[in-house]
């Protein structure tokens, strides 16, 4: 209260105060006792406010300054005394400014406003100013009294908090909201059209989990960095590790345009990362959609986006989609994750096995276990679509402890049939692997169901290994030594390379299936398949190569050496039922032969 006010009871004092200063109105020592008294309080707060007093003659000279008006300018009351307040003059307003102040002034007889003025250091500030003209009992002006405040770090603080809301801390980058605001402002009125690209950072969960926030954090702002660097449009922070881009197409040919633009964005975030001193690489999924006609807000822009990103993930890493209609009538994930929850309870899941057999007998030697969701209306829903789901909303480590305990529960009836292969694999997702009891957890199940530890195999992907603190290593070794086999899955797809899996007990190396489609007539893809074979051999891993599909393949694969097979051509994942018949085939075959 008393501060609002403050600059009130300052405007009368001051014309008071001004009008006995300037003018030297006489009073006499005994008649004008109690002006004296009022003038020597006047005096007081002139000289102690906080805010800055400038005092004029009708034609604008300069008759008093106040304290302030010195700390904040940076003039003495010498300096200024005399000169017109034009001294202060920042340059920042034009004459129109000034008119119209001079003209409220005389109109009004007050002027309050917002003015950037210079200090005497040349650095210039924004003050809050009110002007008031004095005038005499004839109604003429005789001096202006100017008070102001030095707003300039308020606003500075303004700015700081506007910004603080508006932006992302951590990259800089403008958020969600502002971008759509900025965008949504420019669509309509540009002929342009724009292409709204998403980039995600593929397994950014376990690059937090396995290196750190530090390095996250750090990875964040590179990307940030680089996508501004790599595009020419708008680019905002859209959720934890998904950035916007908002690209103006102008060529005509949106979609050559577009896969340009893509591609370079692309090619630019392939480089490595240095971060912490260590040059890393990472993959990034994209999901793109193009603003077709004004009657498209951005919001919708945004959805088609996500929409896009969606099935460009569901279809594995580094992969790009753009939004077509068909996405639409795709699985909502949302209406997916509920269904998920619920999927355990009403009995909605079952485990297909398909096998992986020896590459010199063709016998089936172990049982990959692999999930399935027959959904009530939606029907078969591919395992890729709802793993990545069950992971970000943490259902995983229930799921994954209901396949291991299913998994076992059959693998110890066909060991009672007499019919059990020698192992049955199961993946694990690096979630899962995490979670503090899952070693504990395997260990009691594989007690619960009488089985040798031998048997179990793990399949991990290479998220879990590149982790290397030692809870993780503690974790591996714990498993290796109690005799369960620890395989690493679709190897190749994703950041480790063997020579850290040398130092790891892992005892089996599956290559993913992109390197055996072309084989045997691809040249690279021979050399690549060859060389890890080498490798592996010497590091005494055995190889199994996934997606067989065709005879030539297998033939090739056995004559290099790869242990293990897996694939159509060799039988499709198959439900418990037609496995054991499956099993009871390869028994007799075996028995056959020996
Ligand atoms: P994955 O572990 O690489 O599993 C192999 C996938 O390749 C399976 O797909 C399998 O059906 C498919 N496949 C096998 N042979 C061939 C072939 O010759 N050609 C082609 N084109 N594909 C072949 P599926 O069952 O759709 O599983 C996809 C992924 O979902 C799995 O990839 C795995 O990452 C995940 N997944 C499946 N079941 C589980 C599970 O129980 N737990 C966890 N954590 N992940 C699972
Ligand atoms: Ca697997
Ligand atoms: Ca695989």
């Amino acid at each position: 209260m008393w501060q609002a006010s403050f600059p009130i009871i300052l405007l009368i004092a001051f014309p008071l105060l001004a009008v006995g200063f300037a003018l030297g109105v006489g009073y006499r020592k005994r008649k004008y006792k109690n002006r004296k008294v009022i003038f020597r309080l006047l005096k007081q707060v002139f000289d102690h406010t906080h805010d800055g007093v400038t005092i004029t003659d009708p034609r604008g000279t300069i008759i008093a300054v106040n304290k302030t008006f010195t700390q904040v300018t940076g003039y003495s009351e010498a300096e200024v005394l005399g000169e017109n307040p034009r001294i202060l003059s920042s340059g920042y307003h034009d004459a129109e400014f000034y008119e119209n102040y001079w003209q409220t002034l005389m109109r009004e007889g007050i002027w309050q406003g917002e003015i950037w003025n210079r200090r005497k250091d040349g650095e210039v500030y924004l003050e809050w100013l009110t002007c008031k003209a004095v005038k005499d009992p004839d109604g003429e002006v005789t001096h202006y009294v100017a008070i102001f405040t030095d707003i300039t770090e308020h606003r500075r603080q303004e700015a700081r908090l506007e910004h603080a809301t508006e932006h992302d801390r951590l990259t800089g980058l403008p958020n969600t909201a502002n971008t759509l605001r900025e965008l949504s402002r420019q669509i309509p009125n540009l002929q342009k059209r724009w292409c709204l690209m998403l980039v995600d950072i593929d397994n950014f969960r376990l690059v937090n989990a396995s290196y750190g926030f530090a390095v996250g954090d750090q990875l964040l702002s590179s990307l940030a960095r680089r996508l501004k660097e790599c595009t020419q449009g708008l680019v905002a922070r859209h959720s934890a590790d998904v950035f916007i881009c908002a690209l103006p197409l102008t060529s005509g040919d949106d979609e050559g345009e577009r896969g340009a633009m893509i591609n370079r964005a692309k090619k630019y975030l392939s480089k490595p990362f240095s971060i912490k001193g260590r040059l890393m690489e990472f993959s990034f999924s994209i999901g793109t959609s193009t603003w077709q006609d004004a009657s498209q807000s951005v919001n919708e822009l945004l959805q088609e986006a996500e929409l896009a990103l969606h099935a460009a993930k569901s279809r594995g890493a580094g992969q790009i989609r753009h939004f077509t209609e068909d996405l639409r009538e795709d699985r909502n994930p949302l209406i997916l994750l509920q269904g998920l929850r619920e999927a355990l309870s009403n009995n909605e899941l079952s485990l297909n096995f398909q096998p992986l057999v020896a590459s010199g007998s063709r016998r089936i030697h172990a049982l990959e276990v692999l999930l399935r969701w027959d959904h009530p209306t939606l029907g078969r829903i591919p395992p890729d679509q709802f793993i990545p789901l069950a992971e970000r909303h943490g259902l995983m480590e229930p799921l994954g402890q209901w396949i291991l305990e299913q998994s076992l529960k059959h693998y110890a009836e066909w060991q009672q049939q007499g019919i059990a292969p020698s192992r049955i694999a199961v993946n694990v997702s690096p979630l899962e692997f995490q979670a503090e009891n899952f070693v504990d957890n395997l260990f009691s199940l594989l007690k619960k169901h009488k089985l040798n530890h031998e048997i179990l195999e793990l399949e991990l992907t290479e998220g879990v290994f590149v982790q290397r603190d030692k809870e993780t290593l503690d974790r591996l070794d714990a498993l290796s030594s109690s005799g369960i086999h620890l395989a690493i899955d679709d190897f190749g797809t994703g950041y480790s390379s063997l020579a850290y899996l040398k130092h790891l007990p892992i005892n089996q190396l599956k290559l993913d299936r992109t390197f055996i489609r072309s084989l045997p007539a691809n040249e690279a893809d021979r050399a690549i398949v060859e060389s890890t074979l080498a490798l592996c051999r010497g590091l005494k891993m055995t190889v199994v190569a996934e997606g067989v599909e065709e005879e030539a393949q297998a033939d090739y694969l056995a004559r290099k050496g790869c242990d293990l097979l897996q694939g159509y051509y060799f039988g499709r994942p198959a439900d418990a039922d037609e496995t054991t018949e499956r099993l009871i085939q390869n028994k007799v075959q075996i028995a056959r032969v020996s």
